[in-house]
């Protein structure tokens, strides 16, 4: 698979992920990994794991999600 950013640069790159939200291919370059700290409670009592998931996201895609961020201040 070639990332597909890339592409529309007339560039031909390998694909290392593809993009959760538009399945897109995504170099390193253009590839924007989201971790999110997973948390899990378990049986035995509260605790609660680090691990992270990962979310890969292409370009557009990522740039699309920091405008829908409501984080920004003052923005009213
Ligand atoms: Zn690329
Ligand atoms: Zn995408």
């Amino acid at each position: 698979m070639r990332c597909y950013d890339c592409y529309r640069e007339g560039i031909e790159t390998s694909a290392v992920a593809v993009c959760i939200e538009c399945h897109a291919g995504a170099c390193p370059r253009h590839l924007h990994p989201e971790s999110e700290p997973v948390r899990r409670s378990t049986s035995t009592g509260r605790v609660w794991s680090a691990r992270e998931s990962r979310r890969m996201y292409c370009s557009v895609c990522h740039a699309s999600l920091q405008q829908e961020d409501p984080a920004d201040p003052g923005g009213m």
